[in-house]
């Protein structure tokens, strides 16, 4: 039988970089006001990180200053208010566009990842298809990776997972074939933590004539992207889960892609003429852009994101894998815990089941220990279809984790173990 083709799971990472200085966590949390409350009368252990951040008070300050200080329509008012607003939100573009390695005119403003990839499934999958073509995605896709496609008609084909949740690479690139219209995959799982190895990936697609999307969500807080080292067609990240307000994100798309996709929603912003016959389109990437935007959204992100690389995505990397050792050697001497997702070089994310409690139990009760993970599927149904369990418990860590929340999540399984067997 072929052996499995393993992956190094090489990052794109900024070339160059020595080794980084460590992380003050202590500074770092005292800028994260929320850390600082009691849960259930306990020190607060937040480990729900690919849910969603924390915020930092660089950010909780920037959409203070902008509601305080800035606040008017976009791209409209000639007045000074108007000019402050408009330019705040067209800096975070280049704010994001620099964080990405883009050009500021490849970066569309979006709610999310969730409405990016609706975004690139409607204005490039679509007017595509053809009766029986495919999006070819991997197992462990969260759910916002698979039903997009299927809303349009596309037939999802998934690559299978290995039993460590690395990607079966051997068995991806054998389907890549002339009904791909795309290649949709994760960079690093939302349940697994594996690291997809996306800049090989694009290239073998490429090769093929298959472009790429890769869903950033869980990696942009964790580790340094290039999107055009990485070569992909499409990325897309949301700015909650990179310290950065809600209901923001962006789709960056190279810019020849977004000249030939049509508009997606129409109104306001996004034309450039319009009589009760015939519209025309504004230039990208302000044709995706209908209606008035999240304006503070934008502010905010930029403000995250500025934050974030001040403090180091190298020094954050060192940080989160040296947590996601210690905290897995803790919680693998638990008896009857198995660990679902140990593929070599994975993110910071540990998801577990236990011979003698439901996932939601042992949710409970972390719970009650001030612990607060997440429970059940993840979003990532077809993922716990392949290990054959109901779901997971998920310790998720970001820049704030301590060795204290190893101490408090530790402490409370073994709770968990007391009280349930
Ligand atoms: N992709 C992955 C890997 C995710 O983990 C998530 C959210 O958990 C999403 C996409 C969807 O992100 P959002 O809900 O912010 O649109």
């Amino acid at each position: 039988m072929n052996q499995p083709e393993r992956v190094p799971t090489t990052l794109t990472r900024v070339p160059n970089r020595t080794v980084p200085p460590p992380l003050d966590v202590v500074a770092i949390r005292a800028q994260f006001p929320i850390l600082a409350q009691l849960s259930r009368g306990k020190r607060l252990a937040y480990l729900d990180n690919s849910a969603t951040t924390q915020k930092p008070e660089a950010v909780i300050q920037a959409l203070d200053h902008y509601y305080r200080h800035d606040n008017a329509n976009v791209h409209r008012g000639l007045y000074e208010l108007a000019e402050r607003a408009t330019g705040a939100y067209e800096r975070a573009r280049e704010v994001i566009a620099r964080f990405l390695g883009a050009q500021h005119d490849e970066i569309v403003y979006t709610r999310g990842t969730t409405e990016a990839i609706n975004l690139v499934a409607r204005c490039y999958v679509q007017p595509r298809l053809e009766p029986g073509d495919e999006v070819l995605v991997t197992g462990m896709e969260h759910h916002s990776n698979i039903v997009p496609w299927q809303l349009v008609g596309a037939k999802v084909v998934a690559a299978p997972v290995l039993d460590d949740g690395a990607l079966d690479l051997a068995a991806w690139k054998k389907l890549l074939n002339p009904r791909v219209k795309l290649a949709a995959v994760v960079q690093v799982s939302n349940t697994l933590g594996t690291v997809n190895p996306v800049a090989e990936m694009v290239r073998a697609a490429h090769a093929r004539g298959i472009p790429v999307f890769v869903d950033g969500a869980q990696a942009v807080a964790h580790m340094a992207v290039d999107v055009k080292a990485m070569g992909a067609d499409f990325y897309a990240f949301s700015a909650h889960k990179v310290y950065g307000p809600t209901g923001f994100g962006a789709l960056y798309a190279k810019r020849e892609l977004l000249e030939a996709m049509p508009p997606w929603h129409g109104g306001g912003d996004m034309i450039r003429t319009v009589t009760f016959e015939h519209s025309t389109w504004n230039d990208v990437p302000y044709k995706f852009e209908a209606g008035t935007p999240d304006i503070a959204g934008a502010v905010g992100t930029a403000a995250a994101l500025e934050w974030l690389e001040a403090v180091g995505l190298d020094a954050v990397h060192a940080h989160e894998t040296a947590l996601l050792d210690e905290a897995t050697r803790r919680v693998a001497k638990i008896p009857g815990l198995r660990i679902i997702g140990t593929a070599p070089g994975k993110a910071a994310i540990i998801s577990f089941v236990m011979d003698s409690a439901h996932p939601q139990d042992v949710g409970d009760v972390l719970n009650m220990e001030g612990v607060a993970v997440r429970t059940g599927h993840h979003c990532t149904m077809p993922v716990m279809a392949r290990f054959c369990i109901p779901g997971t418990v998920r310790a998720s860590f970001g820049v704030y984790n301590d060795a204290a929340d190893i101490d408090q999540l530790e402490h409370a399984l073994q709770t968990v173990k007391r009280l349930l067997g």
